[in-house]
């Protein structure tokens, strides 16, 4: 465990257990009755249609942790609820959680569940977003929040309103000033009292990866002037009193307390402000940036981790708000955070197989004789030859290196101009190699192929460089013997994990064990992907992407139920997104089989567009969904 480092990442949710595989604690911890859940004996279970109630889903697989998610919800609520009393805060928390981190129905539908009883609510930021929010609050505590970020037309600010209508807890929060027209004229046509909020562009500026767009000239938010114009603006129409809650985000990852409290402490002041002038503040919301620690190095230096925990977060949010407002004499406003990939994060686990790994090419000279591959050579490609033979003999390891390399290149010369056949090429080659085995010099890193596509299933690894700890989920009591770097199915040079925490360029990995038949798999996790990686991936290469499973804690024999499982979308589901029709396309290529193939050659067995097997799990139209609720329109 301490080679993945999976005791700092991973605590307290991921653990090695004692058979060398990674478990769960779902609930953080292991009791007699909240017993751990190997990673491995869900795969099996999930997979292999042979076990007792096998699915038989296809990988790569999302597995996803309610248990988990309930956890990181109360633990957060917990951290501000600890806070808030023990500084004397004189008003409560509620949070939102962002839909766009991971808009899953049964993910959204569980968060607005657990969090009923300490009226959890959720953020919006398009039209879509707000949709599902609205249908999903309804069956949540009708004080929690829903709060609408996001550039905003007629058509989402009237929606936002109706949705006041259905006593949802909605705030408009304004983006753009021009936003605020629309309310003021919607809201009377309407006839219903808005509540609405803005927010700030503080000068604060996150300097990480992920606060590119903070600071006085970042992409979102009012700047003072605007803000001044909206309070007058409302004022005019009779409305300060809808002006109620002051939101700001300055980025994800916000990597340390210190810079969290000025930006709160900023926030704290305009909050202040338009309380002075006149606006009836209830409610200060202080965005995401609540970070998790990918590499588990607890540093405010690496992009990807935080120096804080949970407590030290919410006790300093709480800390600068009291004094600023004790100061200026304001009463204490109820706190609002839109953490998104605090709480989704580590809910599920992406796993995935490494199907074949290339073994380092043996050196060998072919057939080729000696006399007959120098024969060919120019003089300057012979003198190279013997001098590098006299270097080996004196043990010059630099010099064989130096005419190895220089032999090779004036052998690809030759085989351009036509002067030199591929057996001889081949053999320079298998030279070469040879000659970097025996000095030590040939590259150890092997290649590991992962049936996965990085696009679909690790998005930001490709777009932003962020990097997920990645780790076998199995025979982790073993020392790997071998470094890898993991490629995976696409024909896209891109495609290709090369980094990983710490900083490495190779992972420690095992040899496979030969492949197919179950026994000899092996398998792979990614961690923490629960937040953005789904939202964004795409379907580069039609790749679909994986089978979910929906895992709790149970008293049977495994401990956990497998609750709900989708296979990964069929070819024709990838097609259709991409506007082919596989109906017409199979027709086509049924016509085209019996002209040229005879009769048998068409039949729907030979041809099925929604059941051919990539090694990805794009090939199943079987729905095990147990609530009978599809997901595949096959
Ligand atoms: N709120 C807003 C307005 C955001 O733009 C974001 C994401 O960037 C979030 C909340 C969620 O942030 P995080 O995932 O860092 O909690």
């Amino acid at each position: 465990s301490s080679l993945y480092k999976v005791d700092g990442w991973g605590a307290p949710y991921f653990v090695v257990n004692s058979s060398g595989n990674i478990s769960v604690r779902p609930h953080g911890r292991s009791t007699m009755s909240h017993q751990e859940i190997d990673l491995l004996k869900i795969v099996k279970k999930v997979s292999d249609p042979k076990s007792s109630g096998g699915l038989g889903l296809q990988l790569p697989l999302i597995v996803r942790l309610p248990d988990v998610l309930k956890n990181r919800l109360e633990s957060l609520q917990s951290a501000f609820e600890f806070a808030i009393q023990t500084q004397g805060y004189e008003a409560h928390y509620q949070g939102v959680y962002p839909v766009k981190c991971n808009q899953d129905r049964f993910v959204v539908e569980d968060i607005v569940r657990f969090g009923s009883s300490f009226r959890f609510g959720l953020e919006a930021g398009s039209k879509p977003e707000l949709l599902l929010a609205m249908s999903c609050l309804c069956k949540g505590n009708p004080e929690a929040l829903l709060v609408c970020n996001g550039f905003k037309d007629a058509e989402y600010i009237s929606l936002a309103l109706l949705s006041r209508k259905m006593a949802l807890n909605t705030v408009i929060v304004l983006e753009q000033e021009e936003e605020l027209d629309l309310v003021i004229d919607i809201s009377k046509k309407l006839s219903v009292r808005p509540v609405v909020g803005v927010r700030a562009k503080l000068r604060t500026k996150h300097s990480g990866h992920f606060g590119s767009t903070s600071g006085e000239k970042g992409k979102f938010g009012l700047n003072t002037f605007q803000i001044l114009r909206v309070v007058k603006k409302l004022k005019e129409a009779g409305m300060l009193d809808c002006f109620q809650l002051l939101h700001f985000h300055i980025g994800s990852q916000i990597p340390s307390t210190s810079l969290l409290t000025d930006s709160v402490s900023e926030a704290a002041q305009i909050y202040c402000e338009l309380v002075r002038l006149g606006a009836n503040m209830q409610v200060i919301d202080i965005g995401g940036g609540l970070g998790i620690d990918y590499d588990g190095s607890k540093s405010a230096e690496s992009d990807i981790s935080v120096s804080y925990s949970l407590e030290e977060y919410s006790t300093a949010v709480v800390q600068s708000i009291r004094y600023i407002c004790d100061r200026r004499n304001v009463k204490h406003p109820v706190l609002c955070s839109e953490s998104g990939r605090a709480i989704v994060s580590h809910h599920s686990v992406l796993i995935f197989e490494a199907v074949s790994a290339s073994v380092p090419a043996a050196p060998d000279m072919g057939s080729l004789g000696l006399q007959s591959f120098l024969e060919a050579l120019t003089e300057d490609a012979r003198a190279d030859y013997r001098n590098l033979e006299a270097a080996a003999m004196g043990g010059e390891f630099e010099t064989c290196l130096f005419y190895a390399d220089q032999l090779k290149q004036r052998c690809v010369e030759q085989f351009k101009d036509g002067s030199l056949g591929i057996e001889q090429l081949a053999a320079v080659d298998g030279l070469c190699e040879l000659v970097s085995k025996v000095i030590g010099s040939s590259d150890p890193v092997r290649t590991y192929h992962v049936n996965l596509s990085l696009f679909t299933s690790i998005p930001d690894f490709w777009g932003i460089g962020q990097l997920f700890p990645i780790v076998p989920i199995h025979r982790l009591e073993e020392r790997p013997g071998v470094r890898g770097i993991l490629s995976d199915l696409t024909c896209d040079s891109d495609g290709k994990i090369d980094k990983f925490i710490g900083g490495d360029s190779s992972l420690p990995l095992h040899e496979l064990e030969g492949s197919g038949g179950g026994r000899g798999r092996y398998l792979l996790g990614m961690f923490l992907g629960g937040a953005y990686e789904e939202a964004l991936g795409g379907v580069h290469n039609l790749f679909g992407g994986p089978s979910v499973v929906r895992v709790s804690q149970s008293d049977g024999p495994h401990s956990f139920a497998v609750t709900r499982a989708t296979p990964g979308p069929s070819c024709g589901d990838v097609l259709r997104v991409m506007q082919h029709e596989p109906e017409l396309m199979f027709e086509t290529l049924k016509h085209r089989a019996e002209e040229y193939c005879g009769g048998g050659g068409g039949s729907s067995s030979g041809v099925d567009t929604d059941d051919d097997d990539h090694g990805m799990a794009t090939n199943n139209n079987h729905n095990h969904n147990m609530n009978n609720n599809s997901a595949l329109a096959s």
